[in-house]
């Protein structure tokens, strides 16, 4: 699904003296490379603040900590997505509002988001899923008018552009209160290990948000609010100062892949490439094609045997997962995402694709589905 090593090989002398030269230092936590990453960040997304975290799931968390929503409180947010989104709503006694999404483009809707509005809720957060934005536009004027906190999940997202109908163009993860974005080594912009991110443009939130992340504290061994240790490794942020200056080529690596397999399966009917929505550019953290007249399993099972990993992002809705039954949701809740879950497989999608991978891979598929 990725070829990480491929990747490296190319970028091999600028990442080892990246890496090298935080352990000459010994500057392991909190070193010069992470602060250095941070203002990158902020200049590469046009946001004020970057505040570094340990891994993405923690970035959600802290969000919503710092934020201040309590218990009882409600968050809407998809029912088609990883885990961690649904997760840290639970863990911290917040109630997971789960909504349906949008067949075509498996985004979160501002119309189903809106149903679910009652005087508990508190957040949002859209979740843009697979690389394109959710309609932050229409998100934001709802949020307005209940008076509600936005928190983008932009773990697969980042560098991905949303447009405004006056034609202001502004980063996935900067549009929002927060948002929240994963350096997991398979996302975009991926270290070598765990890492992860918020982003904000409001002071206040940003100081916030770096006390949650640091013990709670602002003033060293003066604890204001309960916090987490969640930092950004020295290493990691070396590496990821390295390959920030590449995440552009990066995702336009993605966008060609993607551009292939559009081609290639422009005329099989029975199954659906991936539907761009209009205010977002797509940066396909994800390839996700509908099975339409052909068992998805099946052609899983295929491509497996041709050596092609496939994968299900993903199988089993938020809603029916055993560990959030008590939420009390029951089969038919949310038929989009019960379907999607049934029909979607996801094609490998990285930056090193060649044109003959990208051959062998659609001509399977085709040759298959025929
Ligand atoms: C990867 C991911 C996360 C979590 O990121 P980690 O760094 O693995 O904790 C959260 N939300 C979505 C949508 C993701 O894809």
């Amino acid at each position: 699904m990725v070829d990480l090593k491929g990747q490296y090989s190319k970028i091999k002398p600028e990442i080892d003296s990246a890496i090298q030269e935080v352990i000459d230092n010994t500057e392991f936590i909190n070193g010069s490379a992470v602060k250095n990453f941070q203002k990158n960040l902020e200049h590469f997304l046009s946001v004020k603040h970057v505040i570094p975290c340990a891994n993405g799931t923690d970035a959600l968390q802290i969000a919503m900590q710092a934020l201040g929503l309590q218990q009882g409180d409600e968050v809407i947010t998809s029912d088609f997505t990883f885990i961690a989104t649904v997760e840290v709503i639970a863990l911290l006694g917040l109630k997971p509002v789960l909504a349906d999404v949008d067949p075509d483009t498996f985004l979160l809707t501002p119309e189903n988001i809106e149903k679910l509005i009652t005087p508990k809720t508190k957040a949002i957060v859209p979740v843009h899923l697979f690389g394109q934005c959710c309609d932050m536009e229409k998100i934001m004027d709802i949020a307005k008018k209940y008076n509600l906190f936005v928190i983008e999940d932009a773990a697969q997202a980042i560098g991905a552009d949303f447009t405004f109908s006056n034609g202001k163009v502004q980063k996935a993860g900067t549009i929002g209160h927060v948002g929240c974005t994963s350096f997991f080594p398979s996302k975009n912009l991926g270290c070598f290990g765990d890492g992860g991110a918020l982003f904000t443009n409001d002071d206040e939130i940003a100081a916030m948000l770096r006390s949650v992340a640091n013990h709670g504290m602002k003033v060293r061994y003066y604890h204001d609010h309960i916090g987490v240790n969640s930092r950004l490794d020295t290493i990691q942020a070396a590496i990821l100062n390295v390959k920030l200056k590449y995440l552009d080529e990066y995702n336009a690596a993605r966008q060609k892949a993607a551009a292939f397999y559009d081609n290639a399966f422009k005329d099989n009917s029975k199954i659906q490439t991936p539907v761009r929505v209009g205010n977002s550019n797509h940066i396909f953290h994800q390839y996700t094609l509908v099975a339409k007249g052909v068992d998805r399993d099946a052609l899983k099972s295929q491509l497996q045997e041709k050596g092609i990993p496939a994968m299900v992002y993903y199988p089993v809705p938020m809603h029916l997962q055993n560990a959030y039954k008590y939420l009390g949701y029951k089969e038919n809740d949310f038929p989009v995402s019960e379907n999607l879950c049934k029909i979607v497989i996801s094609l490998p999608m990285h930056t090193e694709l060649d044109k003959e991978q990208l051959e062998y891979i659609s001509k399977t598929i085709n040759e298959f589905t025929r």
